[in-house]
């Protein structure tokens, strides 16, 4: 997947901001065949912080409403691109998928994991949902 260093930085500003708390948001872009190995390839060109509506257990959960996709959605057709993605933070824990995670992500997009350690941004991965089921490791490649 792609995106630029801007948006790289700003995700990472919204998941320190939403410490204690895990932050949340989607990626809105372009999917291009890929010549890596993948099927495709998530361009990312905005980004949509959103807010974490998850009734109790925010520090280690998330849920984007239904509402707010769907507004996202709009904004982003609007601009000729579609939702490939999101991205949420993990505070003091690995950037790995919890199992609600695989079960958000959805086929075609990307899922971006920002790891927060002692108020700092650890690690940063994406996770790739293909159409035939699988979910592994995607690179991150941060363009000017
Ligand atoms: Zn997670």
């Amino acid at each position: 997947m792609q995106l630029f260093r801007r948006q790289f930085e700003i995700i990472q500003e919204h998941a320190l901001r939403e410490t204690p708390y895990e932050c949340c948001g989607l990626l809105a872009g372009i999917i291009r065949p890929s010549h890596e190995g993948e099927d495709y390839e998530n361009l990312v060109y905005e980004i949509a912080p959103c807010a974490n509506v998850l009734y109790s257990g925010k520090e280690h959960g998330f849920e984007i409403s239904f509402s707010e996709y769907l507004d996202v959605e709009r904004e982003a057709k609007g601009l000729g691109y579609e939702i490939v993605g999101s991205y949420h933070s993990h505070i003091n824990s690995a950037a790995i998928p919890s199992n609600n995670d695989i079960n958000f992500a959805k086929p075609g997009h990307s899922m971006i994991i920002i790891s927060v350690q002692n108020m700092q941004p650890a690690a940063v991965t994406s996770w790739y949902r293909r159409e035939s089921g699988g979910f592994h490791q995607e690179a991150i490649r941060v363009i000017e």
